[in-house]
């Protein structure tokens, strides 16, 4: 019973698989077509991001409660998101804003060589670095602070990816993008969300509106 749970907990059960592969299909017939984008989603076990009550929705495409009126992405944004940053080709060095749950965080990890990871509420990042070590994906750091600044420390970033919605593009995000450099953000409040792709030219930047988004809001500050 012990090793059934161990099995299911990781996600080898044959009804995981088979949800799984389930959303990846729906996922590739909502048009994500970066093969490894979702070879990715399949292998990462999204149910260990979530409560235990509700790990049977894990593989639904959906967003789902992770307390402190936060949630967890809907798989499909995570894809899309992840797709366009990689668009042109392979980066390097990637910023997060919004841990959350760490799911969208444990993707990107396998996605590029180095993500830099801000959250303001400090629990939910403990539990985020906690599951990313259980997985054992280690090229992630993390920092406790207000996304609205990014990590200008280690700046520039190759890609700036944030998972909650700003009510305009944070200034600082901008300055801490490298040549070259893509950001994908939703802007907007409420019900009007846009996602953005902004990329970094030699003369200013260049600015693609991708359709409408969900997300929760960026909020301002760090919380304890
Ligand atoms: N990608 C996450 C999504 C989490 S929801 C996941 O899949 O789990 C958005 C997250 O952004 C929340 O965890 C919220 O606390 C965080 N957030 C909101 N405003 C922020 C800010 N100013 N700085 C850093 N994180 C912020």
């Amino acid at each position: 019973m012990r090793e059934q749970d161990d099995l299911m907990r990781r996600g080898i059960g044959m009804t995981s698989q088979r949800t799984r592969e389930r959303l990846i299909q729906r996922l590739s017939e909502e048009g994500v077509a970066n093969t490894k984008v979702l070879d990715v989603i399949r292998r990462t076990p999204r149910h260990l991001f979530v409560d235990e009550a509700l790990s049977h929705r894990a593989y639904e495409d959906t967003a789902l409660p992770i307390g402190h009126n936060q949630t967890i992405s809907q798989p499909y944004m995570v894809a899309r998101m992840s797709e366009l940053l990689l668009e042109d080709g392979p980066l390097d060095k990637v910023m997060e804003i919004g841990t959350g749950s760490g799911y969208q965080t444990a993707v990107l990890s396998q996605l590029v060589e180095r993500v830099f990871s801000v959250e303001r509420i400090k629990v939910l990042q403990d539990r985020a670095k906690e599951r990313l070590v259980e997985l054992n994906l280690r090229n992630v750091v993390f920092r406790w602070g207000d996304g609205w600044e990014g990590w200008p420390a280690l700046a520039p970033y190759n890609g700036i990816i944030v998972t909650a919605v700003a009510t305009d593009v944070p200034q600082a995000l901008l300055d801490q993008l490298a040549p070259g450099g893509r950001l994908v953000i939703p802007v907007g409040s409420g019900e009007v969300q846009q996602l953005l792709l902004i990329v970094r030219e030699e003369h200013g930047f260049s600015r693609r509106v991708l359709g409408s988004v969900r997300f929760v809001p960026l909020l301002n500050g760090p919380l304890a």
